[in-house]
């Protein structure tokens, strides 16, 4: 198929799109009192409605890659257009005028394991997820963190040990975002417990219906369950599912947090998508605070630190996008949405006060609660505040390591001492 210049293709997009989804009630993204007034970043959620949410998620991906939209950029190969990250972004920026069903669902699976298996899976893998997941039809979690391995993950204990083609699977994941929805996982585990810890590790591609394991939902303080605990009794996992070399799977768990902390601060960067400016402004206005002038200094400064970071984040998804290896600058994008979220917060929190502990049935108040019990998991998710200065520090400043009584020890046993 011939590529389309980018006005051509905005035809195509919004032809698309007039024809399957309704444009927005407002352009501008939001209207104070109109619909739901939801804010929330963990949200409480029936399994049922999860499941109604889910389908319609998978449905609206579907159409989409079914016309050729589904993945613009990516490969021919797997489904993709091969066009540039300028028709992707133009698409993402026509989609938003129209009320299509949310794509959370997709968000660790496309933004984290999807270029991770890209990158580092066998040709059978490839071909069998990589279409798939962007036509919504396989959704991803990440099987990380452990009881014992989270900032220092390296330390993790879930084994993988051989079997002929095979590799038997066994340990805990904690943590793990999306599982009780995922068909697949991108699990790490320790594959030879004899070499220094960062080298003995495989990362697999794990069937998530497959005997063995099982998910077991963790209650969160927001009162949403978006997070699992996910254990393994000798799962069973073929080798051509392996993602990279034996025991080079530090390797890959580097290409996919690197991917998790440009598509986390990527996300929302900017847009915070549901705390927008344009909300917060109406907020202050319905409050009566539109003209004090030690919120309106608040709100620019909230305003001007957004459009930084979406900014940043744009340059650094470009640069995954064209190809390049994502580096360790990326975490900055992490920090950044986690300080403007707190901005965001402390903003609210203010400006709301005793309507933020009590809910009269006011519109778009009370709700803010759900997002400030939220932000506290956003300074600890893809990577801690601390440990993402550390990496800044160290690795992008060039500063020397922290002082340490022992520097190769984790640093929860450095605490101990
Ligand atoms: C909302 C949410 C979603 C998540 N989703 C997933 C998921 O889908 N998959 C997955 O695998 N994991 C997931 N996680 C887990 C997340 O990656 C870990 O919580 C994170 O890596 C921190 O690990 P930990 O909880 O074990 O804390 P620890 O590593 O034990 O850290 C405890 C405290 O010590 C500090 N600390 C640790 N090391 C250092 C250091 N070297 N220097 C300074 N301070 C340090 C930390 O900043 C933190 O304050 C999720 C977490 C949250 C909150």
């Amino acid at each position: 198929m011939p590529h389309p210049t980018i006005e051509e293709f905005g035809e195509e997009c919004t032809a698309f799109l007039e024809a399957n989804a309704r444009p927005r009630a407002s352009r501008r993204g939001f209207t104070w009192g109109e619909g739901d007034d939801s804010v929330a970043l963990f949200e409480e959620i029936d399994p049922a409605e999860e499941q109604r949410q889910l389908a319609a998620a998978k449905e609206w991906r579907a159409r989409r890659f079914d016309a050729g939209l589904g993945w613009i950029s990516g490969p021919d190969a797997h489904g993709g257009r091969e066009l540039s990250p300028a028709h992707e972004r133009l698409y993402a920026t026509l989609e938003a005028r129209y009320d299509v069903p949310s794509q959370s669902f997709f968000g660790i699976g496309l933004g984290m394991v999807a270029p991770t298996i890209q990158a580092h899976g066998t040709p059978e893998v490839r071909h069998a997820y990589l279409g798939p997941m962007y036509r919504g039809d396989v959704v991803a979690c990440q099987l990380f963190s452990e009881p014992g391995a989270g900032s220092d993950l390296a330390g993790l204990t879930t084994r993988a040990e051989r079997d002929g083609d095979e590799w038997l699977i066994t340990g805990q994941k904690v943590w793990t975002s999306g599982a009780q929805y995922s068909d697949i996982g991108e699990i790490i585990c320790r594959t030879d417990p004899d070499q220094p810890k960062h080298r003995g590790l495989t990362g697999f591609v794990v069937d998530m219906c497959t005997t063995g394991v099982d998910v077991r939902p963790l209650r969160q303080m927001t009162g949403g369950a978006t997070f699992n605990e996910v254990f393994f009794s000798e799962v069973r996992v073929p080798d051509s599912h392996r993602l990279g070399d034996v025991n080079g799977g530090w390797d890959v768990a580097l290409t996919t947090l690197m991917n998790e902390r440009a598509s986390i601060g990527g996300a929302s960067g900017g847009g915070l998508s549901a705390a927008s400016t344009t909300r917060l402004a109406a907020l202050l206005g319905h409050l009566g605070l539109a003209e004090d002038p030690v919120y309106r200094q608040e709100l620019m400064r909230v305003h001007i630190a957004m459009r930084v970071a979406n900014l940043t984040n744009q340059r650094a998804l470009d640069k995954i996008k064209a190809g390049q290896v994502p580096g360790p600058e990326l975490s900055t994008a992490k920090l950044a949405l986690t300080r403007n979220l707190t901005a965001v917060a402390q903003l609210v929190s203010g400006a709301l006060g005793a309507r933020l502990t009590a809910d009269t049935g006011e519109w778009g108040t009370y709700a803010w609660t759900q997002f400030l019990l939220g932000t506290p998991g956003y300074r600890i998710a893809g990577g801690s505040d601390e440990v993402l200065r550390n990496i800044v520090g160290e690795r992008v400043l060039g500063l020397p390591k922290e002082p340490g009584d022992n520097a190769k020890a984790p640093f929860r046993d450095t605490l101990k001492n």
